[in-house]
């Protein structure tokens, strides 16, 4: 019997290390990055209908206001690439879950869009193979193949490009959260000027930061972590300077900015450390906190019915 609806989840991702190259001809930037998934997860559930439509849901926290409930939303978007990969012709009812900051440097949409091609994928019973997928996946967007594959992998290309990487162990990250997005475009575009200013290079993936991870070890990750549009973004948002050098005060190994912000990551050494840190920041004024483990796996099935 077929299933009448299908719910996958997607996590979330942080960028251990963020090289962004001068901007090519076809308006992309070239990166080097070295993504990890972690445990803040958005569910998307599909079930079948007679036109195409989307619904929102989650913690208001997270500004569910800024995301599109029609046809430009990714998730829809996902869908309809596969149905139209596959050659299926019926709509689907879409809701999604929340649990990952809207336009906070998450790639919370990009985890919408993994999740929906799992899950229509599931529900039409395609079982489309894997390289298919992450090409679909590819043409959503930068950040939607790791958001299929999870964990820790190096990212080239315009980030599309995914080979899972040698990690040893967990990580604990604080992350605080901002109530009002950053745009992704008005980063990178003050990312532009910054860049015509100093000069740039292509940008590598550092060996000393695939060690650490190799390693598990914690002072020499605090040391290699690094993120190109960190000054850009707080060129536009300076209030977050104080919010990194907050974590820093509160014992984290290491503050940085998650892609292209506002959300800022804080290492820790465990969970307990990681309560603590997060406990202090909140206590501080410092607003949403919450803490997740990575890395975790990519987009997967979670439950259908
Ligand atoms: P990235 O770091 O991948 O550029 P982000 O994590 O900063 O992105 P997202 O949460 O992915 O930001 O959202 C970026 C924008 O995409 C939102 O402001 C919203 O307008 C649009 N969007 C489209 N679909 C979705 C979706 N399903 N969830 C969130 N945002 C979506």
């Amino acid at each position: 019997m077929r299933a009448s609806w299908v719910r996958a989840s997607a996590p979330a991702k942080i960028n251990l290390h963020l090289g962004v190259g001068p901007v090519r001809p076809d308006g992309y930037h070239p990166l080097a990055t070295v993504y990890q998934a972690v445990g803040l997860l958005d569910e998307v559930t599909v079930s079948p209908a007679d036109t195409w439509s989307v619904t929102v849901a989650g913690d208001e926290r997270l500004a569910l206001s800024d995301v599109p409930a029609d046809g430009s939303n990714i998730a829809v978007r996902a869908a309809q690439l596969l149905a139209e990969h596959a050659g299926v012709k019926t709509a689907l009812d879409i809701r999604i879950d929340k649990g990952i900051p809207v336009a906070g440097g998450m790639a919370g949409g990009s985890a919408d869009a993994a999740a929906a091609l799992v899950a229509a994928d599931a529900l039409w019973e395609l079982s489309t193979p894997r390289e298919e997928l992450m090409g679909l996946a590819a043409e959503l967007g930068s950040d939607v193949p790791f958001a299929l594959v999870g964990g820790t992998a190096v990212g080239t290309g315009r980030g599309e490009v995914v080979v899972p990487a040698m990690v040893r162990g967990d990580y604990w990250w604080v992350v605080a959260l901002s109530g009002q997005g950053l745009s992704t475009p008005a980063v990178y575009g003050e990312f532009d000027v910054i860049s015509e200013e100093l000069g740039l290079d292509d940008p590598e993936i550092p060996d000393e930061l695939m060690e650490a991870l190799r390693a598990h070890d914690l002072e020499k990750l605090a040391l290699s972590l690094h993120n190109d549009l960190e000054p850009a973004a707080l060129r536009l948002r300076p209030a977050l300077s104080d919010v990194l050098a907050a974590g820093i005060e509160e014992t984290a190994l290491a503050a940085l900015l998650s892609g292209s912000g506002p959300s800022c990551l804080f290492l820790c050494s465990s969970r307990d450390h990681a309560q603590q840190v997060g406990y202090g920041l909140r206590s501080s004024g410092r607003g949403p906190v919450t803490i997740a483990e990575g890395p975790v796996g990519g987009a997967r099935v979670e439950m259908v019915g």
